[in-house]
């Protein structure tokens, strides 16, 4: 059984994150990653594919070309894993043996837990940012929207990107108040959650732009089944449930744990890799790391967060793997541009216990009001820190931090 110093499992944002990571910090190292997917997306610009700002296209780029030089790619997916043997079994019939797993596989998006979503996904008016092949029709239907009522939905927590239902949402609004046709269309916001997003700095600058808006938002309220044909989508709040036809409907898919994580004795009880929030190892399996959004942390799970965790984990992998601890922490940064018109991003940056971590001086951008700089910063510059920094191991504003720091 082929044996290795590192085994990543997931090769998206996360996984080649900290493979380059780990790779310019010790060149030479044995790293394989295991990544059944041939295009990897750039999914925190499938928001703007959806207000017609990027195509699909300018998003994508062949898994191979991001591999870092010295890491071995195997293109199939883990199956399953047996931390008490130090063995990954792979889809193909393979296995693997490690001395120190990495886990990366993201989380799952479960389009089927809202009965009836599935089958008219792409038709019908009902759509979703959440996957590249629908961001696409979001645009072409809210073009075309002239008058009628438009649904946005969120799914309770956690899921990917906690703004991205209110960025559909807000840059749709946006394009019919451009046209002139936002009076003729009925908006409303249905999300599981209690508030308006769960960092109350946020708040008021959102309430704002749904007040602007006209927008009519119902909490508590989450998306149970579609009926595509006939436009109708069901909701259901403590009030019972509730149907509403609609024009368009954009679907926040629910989200858990991927089931090979789920499935295994390295998960939470949410299906998530049980690891330490500040060192990301795993609580029980010492030679068992996660990062991204498979991880059990209870950070926003964004790329931004990524960006931040792939040092904390190369440096604190590396510990482990010459027989020491860990000795890098992770404060739980994430970031949601929150994107309330077309030109405009209200900049949220924070961490855990929901503290404000801005990565800019308030007269450069203020996070808790709308900047135009930082829709410059979401448009032009964070697509080329993702492929060009992030991915190839360089380390911007990502500096890990020392452990006895965090601690204090
Ligand atoms: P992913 O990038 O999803 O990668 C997981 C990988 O694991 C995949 O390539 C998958 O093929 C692989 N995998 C799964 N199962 C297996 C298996 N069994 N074996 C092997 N491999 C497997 N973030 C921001 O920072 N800012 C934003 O503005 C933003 N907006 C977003 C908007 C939308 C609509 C979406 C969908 C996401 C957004 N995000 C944003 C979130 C961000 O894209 C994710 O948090 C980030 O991609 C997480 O990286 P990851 O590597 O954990 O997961």
């Amino acid at each position: 059984m082929p044996s290795h110093d590192v085994v990543i499992v997931g090769g998206g944002a996360a996984g080649i994150s900290v493979a380059a990571s780990l790779l310019r910090r010790r060149p030479g190292l044995d790293i394989s990653i295991v990544e059944p997917r041939e295009t990897h997306y750039y999914q925190p610009g499938f928001t703007l594919v959806g207000a017609g700002i990027f195509t699909s296209e300018q998003l994508r780029r062949p898994t191979a070309s991001l591999i870092p030089k010295g890491a071995t790619w195997l293109k199939t997916s883990a199956k399953s894993f047996e931390p008490k043997s130090n063995t990954v079994i792979l889809e193909d019939g393979g296995q693997l043996r490690y001395r120190l797993l990495i886990i990366a596989t993201g989380n799952r998006l479960d389009f089927d837990a809202v009965e009836g979503l599935t089958e008219t996904l792409g038709k019908n008016g009902v759509t979703s940012n959440y996957r590249s092949d629908l961001a696409p029709y979001t645009w072409e239907l809210v073009r075309e929207l002239v008058a009628g009522r438009a649904l946005f939905t969120q799914p309770p927590m956690p899921i990917k990107c906690a703004g991205a239902p209110q960025k559909a949402m807000y840059l749709s609004c946006s394009q019919w108040e451009r046209q002139g046709q936002l009076d003729a269309i009925e908006v409303e916001f249905h999300s599981a959650g209690a508030v308006l997003f769960g960092v109350p700095a946020y708040v008021p600058a959102l309430q704002a732009t749904v007040d602007r808006y006209g927008i009519d938002v119902h909490l508590g309220s989450n998306l149970i089944a579609v009926d595509g044909p006939s436009k109708t989508a069901v909701f259901k709040s403590e009030a019972g449930e509730t149907s509403r036809e609609f024009d368009i409907l954009h679907v926040t898919p629910p989200q858990k744990g991927c089931e090979v994580v789920a499935d295994s004795e390295l998960a939470d009880t949410a299906g998530y890799v049980e690891v330490d929030q500040t060192t990301l190892r795993h609580k029980r399996f010492p030679n068992v790391m996660a990062l991204g959004d498979a991880g059990s942390m209870p950070n926003a799970k964004t790329a931004a967060a990524v960006r931040k965790q792939a040092p904390v984990v190369a440096v604190n992998a590396l510990a482990i793997l010459d027989g020491e601890e860990p000795t890098a922490a992770y404060d739980g940064y994430g970031s949601c541009p929150l994107t309330v018109e077309k030109g405009k991003i209200l900049l949220a940056e924070f961490g855990y216990g929901g503290v404000l971590q801005p990565s800019f001086p308030t007269w450069l951008i203020d996070g808790t009001k709308p900047s135009r700089l930082a829709w410059l910063l979401k448009k032009d510059l964070l697509p080329p820190i993702y492929w060009d920094a992030m991915l190839k191991g360089h380390e911007w504003l990502a500096s890990p931090k020392p452990l006895q720091d965090d601690a204090q």
